[in-house]
This record gives structure tokens, sequence and C-alpha cells, in this order.
């Protein structure tokens, strides 16, 4: 844990107690602040009190006492409309902020020379990140990862000489964060999501543009209209830009090409990266996410060699493509973590011949903007409400079955796939929905795939031979 002492002495409200408050109020405690929490879920406030957390309520504080209201990521700042505890706050003049604020302050203030990596964009910030801690880490350096992935960010170790942080960030995060200073700041890429919290694109945008506007170094991609306009802003406002495309060559910065990612400097192109016959990093999206982290670690000091020898051995991530196995020919690869047509449509890229997995609750368009990947459709297995949706439009251009369920899908799936005479045909489960009709979450859906995957006799694991 890092104790939070740049806040000793005073007295900081933490409102929501999911794993992040809690860890921010004993962070607090911990540094010698007076954390005083609340939650609108009254089993969290049970387990506040029974960690010896102060639960004062709110509207009997004195907030002209407070320093701080550390909110919660997932508690609403400005859209669609300010959380009650904001209103309070703000009607007292008390700054709101989020726990990666704290983390930044304290990394300031106690070890300002710690490198510290923070991630974002709309896609692919979890890959980006887990990427660049395993290269770093094969590289022999201290690393703690954590944020919006895996660990809360104030339960890392604490900041010292030589240990890099490693930090995923939301937008809602960096909302929250308004001195955001990372040693190198990347932004993926902008496409339409959460407009619900950030109410307009222009919004959404400026905020992701802040975490690289602070950076000393910035990486960001250029494949989207937006991101080159933050790209060129931050530039001209004096920050040192890093580009990086999986679309097209750049004749400075970093671009993903064939299978390779290289490094362009003036007068030369040297390649940074070899790709394939890496099932993590399979894909043109993961051509960005990979030339972002190469990015990212040459400016941390890593050579090209150890990049290519570190880049072999990352794992990937569970529910993103993951290979599962194989069975004769056949490939089984879990994409659970594809809630959205966007996402299955980075999966549909990187396969030829598939065998889909497909429904759940839908989004809106379902799966109408993935026509174009139709003619590598084997075959689609309906799964979930959004069955009748999505049956209508692959009707009469796509075969599919009604399967219902995962278990039935995979079973008439690995049987379609092994008759199919094709090199390497691939059983994929990519849902383009969310999981909450069948499970509770995309990784409970997932998990149940992968155990599914396991036991079908003969099966011949990942890695396995
Ligand atoms: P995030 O953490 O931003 O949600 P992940 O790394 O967990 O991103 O990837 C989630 C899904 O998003 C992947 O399964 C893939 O379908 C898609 N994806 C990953 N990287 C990219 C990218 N660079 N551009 C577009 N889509 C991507």
């Amino acid at each position: 844990m890092i104790p939070v002492e740049t806040f000793a002495g005073r007295r900081v409200a933490v409102f929501g107690l999911g794993g992040s408050g809690m860890v921010t109020a004993e962070a607090l405690r911990a540094g010698g602040a007076e954390a005083i929490v609340a939650d609108d879920n009254a089993a969290a406030m049970d387990r506040a009190r029974a960690a010896g957390l102060s639960t004062t309520p709110f509207e009997e504080l004195d907030w002209r006492s407070l320093s701080a209201l550390v909110l919660s990521p997932g508690v609403p700042l400005t859209h669609p409309k300010p959380h009650w505890s904001v209103d309070l706050a703000i009607g007292h003049g008390v700054p709101v902020i989020g726990d990666v604020e704290l983390f930044a302050r304290e990394r300031r203030a106690r070890c300002p020379e710690a490198p510290f990596v923070a991630i974002t964009g709309t896609n692919g910030k979890s890959t980006t990140t887990a990427l660049i801690a395993h290269l770093l880490r094969h590289a022999g350096r201290d690393v703690e990862m954590g944020g919006n992935i895996g660990r809360a960010v104030l339960s890392l170790d604490p900041p010292q000489p030589g240990r890099h942080y490693v930090v995923e960030c939301s937008s809602f995060q960096i909302d929250l964060a308004p001195s955001l200073d990372p040693t190198v700041g990347i932004h993926l890429n902008l496409s339409e999501d959460h407009l619900d919290r950030h109410g307009t694109m222009a919004n959404y945008a400026a905020i992701k543009e802040r975490l690289v506007a602070g950076a000393k170094t910035a990486v960001v991609g250029v494949d989207d209209p937006l991101s080159t306009a933050i790209a060129d802003r931050i530039e001209q406002a004096g920050t040192r830009v890093v580009r990086i495309s999986n679309r097209r060559p750049l004749p400075h910065g970093f671009y993903y090409e064939a299978g390779h990612v290289v490094e362009a400097a003036t007068a030369s192109a040297t390649v940074v990266g070899d790709l394939g016959g890496i099932s993590s990093l399979r894909g043109a999206h993961n051509g960005q996410n990979a030339a972002a982290a190469i990015a990212a670690v040459r400016a941390l000091g890593l050579d090209a060699r150890t990049i290519m020898a570190g880049l072999k051995t990352f794992p990937g991530l569970p529910h993103r493509m993951e290979l599962i196995g194989r069975l004769g020919r056949t490939l089984f690869v879990n994409d659970s973590k594809a809630t959205n047509a966007d996402s299955t449509a980075q999966a549909l890229a990187s396969f030829d011949r598939i065998y889909w997995i497909v429904g759940g609750k839908p989004k809106t368009g379902g799966i109408t903007s993935l026509e174009g990947f139709f003619p590598r459709l084997a075959k689609a297995y309906l799964i979930g409400v959004s069955t009748e949706e999505f049956a209508a439009t692959l009707e009469g251009r796509v075969p599919f079955e009604r399967s219902g369920t995962i278990a039935a899908a995979l079973g008439q799936a690995t049987r379609d796939a092994a008759a199919d005479g094709a090199a390497e045909p691939v059983v994929l489960l990519s849902p383009a929905c969310a999981s909450y009709d069948q499970f509770r979450n995309f990784e409970e859906r997932g998990d149940h795939f992968r155990s599914l995957v396991r036991d079908i006799p003969g099966l011949v694991g990942r890695g396995e031979r």
C-alpha cells in the first residue's frame, strides 16, 4: 500500500467504497489523514464500519474542515448529473479528486524520479498496459502495475528510486486527476464511448488529452482525427510527442506494418518488434497496442533486442482473443471481452475461417456494422436474448443455428469445424454483446467458455504439444 502522506493531519471525505474506495480510505488513514467514508450501498457501509473507518453522514460534516472529496471513478462527476456528494463538495469549495490524483501527488512528493507510465484510449488500454509491464519486467526492471487494470493504484508498493509504475487510466480517472504528470503518457485512440458520462465527444476527447498534455513524453496514436489533433495541439504547446500508427508508415515515430513494429527517425527506419507467431498479439489492433508499448519502453531506455525477446513471452490477457487450445487443425479462441460490435470487428478481422459464437444482451445497432466480415464466417451460433435480432441480420447471408447456450454452441461449432477442410478453422466466442442476460459479467462468460473448451477430449492446450 502507498500511505497517502500528502494529506497527513487533514480530513478527507471518500465516496464510493468499491475496491479502490476502501483502499483509498485505508491509504489515507495509514498516511495520517482522517478519512470519512460514505456509499449509497448499505452493505458497503457495513464493511467500512467493520474496518473501523469513520462513517459520519456527509450531510452532518463541517465541509469547511475538509481538504478534499475523493470520488470513486464509477460515481458521476458531471453527467448525467453530479452525484449528491459532488454537489456538497463543490457547494463548499472542496476539490473533488480521485485515487490516481493521490498517487500522482505521493509520487511527486516522495520520489518524482520513479518512472510513471500512464495509459489511456478508448480501446486497447489493458493490453497495452499489461504489455508494457511485461516488457519492463522481462528487462529486469522493478514494476508495479495497476489502476483501471488489476489492483487499485494505492494498493501498489510505495515509490522508490528505480520502481516503475504502469497505470491504466479510464477517462473517469483522468477527469479526477488534475495534476497527472506521467513520465510517459500514452493515448491510443478515440471512438465514441461513455458519452452518457462525458456529455459530448469534445469533452471526452479533452479529458483524454489531459493525460498526455501533462506527460514528459507523450505517445499518441494518430489513426483517428481527434487523436491526431491532440498530438498536434500538445506538441505545439511544447510537449515531446512520439506518434504511432497501425495504418501507415510515419516519417517519425513508431508504426505497425506487415506484422512488424518499425521505429522511424530522421534517415532511418528500424524494425523493433516482430509480432509474427505471437498469438497474444494477433491482429492489426494489437499492432497499435504493441507500437505504443514499444514506444514507451524505448523512451525508458530498453533496446530493440531486449524488446524482441520480451514480446515473444507476452502471455496476453484473458478474454481478449485468448487462444485456449487446438483440436486437430481447429483453434479455440475466447474473446468474451468483446462486448460491442467494434471490439468483435478486431477479432473477425484477425481470422479467415470462423465458427462464430455470438449474442447476449445486444447494443444499439447489433451486428449490422460487421457485414464486411460476413464472408469470413463459416457459420454463426446464436446465444442469448439477441438471437432473433441477429438471426434477422444474418438471414440469407451467413448460415446460422439458434444454439441458446454457450455449451450447445460450442458442441455444434466443434463438430462443424472438424469437418471443415480449411487450414485453420477457428471456433471464436466474440459475443458483440453484454453478458448480463446469462452471466454476471464478461469474465464469468469467458471463464465458462474456457472450461468447456478444456473439457473437450483430445484438446491440446496452448503451449502444449
Ligand atoms: P480496454 O482496456 O481499453 O477495454 P483491452 O486491451 O481490454 O482494451 O481490449 C478490449 C477489446 O478491444 C479487445 O478484445 C479488442 O477487441 C479491442 N481492442 C484492443 N486493442 C484495440 C485497439 N488498439 N484498437 C481497437 N480495438 C482494440
